[in-house]
């Protein structure tokens, strides 16, 4: 266990992701559907961005003209209606609209979109915590997009700052904005109706500083959101040069001791911060993949999804940008990368997602494993209290120390499928 933890402190590319690589999953590669519960949560991806940060990870490409977004949002949202009528039951634990960008979608397209989803949520039976978000940017958060977004009773508004420095997000590729815009946004969102704004930032970019952290710290302190999401810079799927993790380390530690003096709340290791100490500073959406592995379904291009069976990729993953305009002009995103996968696997995946929070469920990694996950896990769990990597809290959650923080993802892939043996 000691060789296993110390080879995947080795290796750069290991972070909470799972699989690393989609390779990883090739024999569990299958044409049947996922099967999804009673209880589900429902994401839509918009692709389109007016700017490509060259640290982003995500399936987008440069917004279209009008008449291929038209195209895309008639297309998801005809996905939508269609898996609405197929599976009339279930309960709504949460809906995000994410991307790449939503609000770069011109104003008539994000209302059409809005009114599609409203009318969706009318027929429905809401979780009593359903709490729905979109994303954006203050490049693309007008006014009349964001009333719209208010009205169709979304509660939380995401907008990337990713960091206060404006040579660090030129270096990029990334526009910064003024603190007068970011603050305008603001004030017209929760005018709008919108409950609660996040702001995401990043740490682990090349060239950040302790002070230029502390410039963020102090921008945060001005624009007052109700929560706050730290991005650690990935590179497995981008190629950019990353800070060491003794040098992402000290930047969370900073991070985290100052959100804590802004008055946000989250317990060490977790990304996701919030001012009401009640809150776990996400969606319903994210909270519930987070917490309780509760299964979701993507619309649009490479959108994930995870039924009780497994987890399903829709066109266009991994596609570069020639081919991404393609794939977004096809007459169908349907779920392309379907993988049914053995109880290990579903378990290892939910502890890679649980990972974003620093910890994960002993209780719901027996309902994935169908078996006492104390036991099943026993030789890794041991390993890491002995260490002092993660440490047992209320005889069910398995939450990271600082020790461990050091070494998040190769702390984490000791539970991977089967634990400490992974293919790496
Ligand atoms: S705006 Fe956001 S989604 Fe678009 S490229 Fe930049 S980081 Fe990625």
């Amino acid at each position: 266990m000691l060789i296993a933890y110390k080879e995947r402190c080795q290796l750069a590319e290991f972070n909470t992701s799972y699989p690393l690589r989609p390779e990883h999953w090739s024999s569990y590669r299958s044409n049947e559907l996922l099967t999804f519960g009673t209880e589900l949560s429902l994401y839509l991806h918009i692709p389109f961005c007016p700017q490509l940060c060259s640290f982003c990870e995500y399936t987008r490409m440069a917004t279209p003209r009008e008449n291929l977004q038209a195209h895309y949002v008639q297309t998801i949202l005809r996905e939508l209606r269609t898996f609405g009528e197929l599976n009339p039951q279930f309960q709504l634990a949460g809906f995000d609209i994410g991307g790449g960008t939503p609000t770069a979608l011109s104003t008539h397209l994000l209302e059409l979109l809005l009114l599609e989803y409203r009318q969706f949520l009318s027929s429905r039976k809401l979780a009593s915590d359903f709490e729905p978000s979109i994303e954006s940017t203050f490049q693309t958060a007008t006014a009349d997009k964001l009333r719209v977004i208010g009205a169709a009773g979304i509660e939380r508004l995401s907008l990337g700052v990713q960091s206060a420095t404006g040579s660090l997000l030129r270096a990029h590729a990334r526009l910064n904005e003024s603190e007068e815009r970011m603050l305008e946004v603001i004030t017209t969102a929760h005018d709008s109706g919108i409950q609660k704004v996040n702001l995401d930032f990043m740490y682990g970019l090349p060239g950040q500083t302790p002070a230029s952290i502390h410039s963020d710290l102090a921008l945060i302190q001005r624009l007052s959101p109700e929560q706050i999401t730290l991005y650690e810079l990935r590179t497995n799927m981008v190629q950019l040069p990353s800070a060491s993790a003794d040098m992402r380390f000290a930047a969370y530690n900073i991070w985290y001791q100052g959100l804590l003096e802004l008055g946000y709340c989250a317990p060490f290791g977790r990304n996701t911060f919030s001012r009401n100490p009640a809150d776990a500073g996400c969606s319903s959406y994210l909270r519930k993949r987070m917490f309780y592995a509760t299964p979701y379904r993507g619309f649009g291009i490479s959108a994930q999804s995870m039924g009780l069976n497994g987890i399903s990729y829709n066109k266009g993953k991994g596609l570069g940008a020639g081919n991404l305009r393609q794939c977004v002009e096809e007459p169908d995103y349907s779920p392309q990368d379907v993988y049914l996968l053995s109880s290990a696997e579903l378990a290892a995946k939910y502890i890679a997602v649980a990972g974003y929070s620093g910890q994960f469920s002993l209780r719901v990694a027996s309902r994935l494993l169908g078996c006492d996950a104390a036991d099943y896990y026993a030789e890794p769990i041991l390993f890491c209290q002995e260490w002092e990597l993660l440490q047992l809290v209320d005889d069910d959650i398995l939450r990271i120390t600082p020790k461990g923080f050091r070494h998040i993802g190769a702390v984490f892939s000791l539970f991977y499928s089967p634990p400490s043996v992974t293919n790496i």
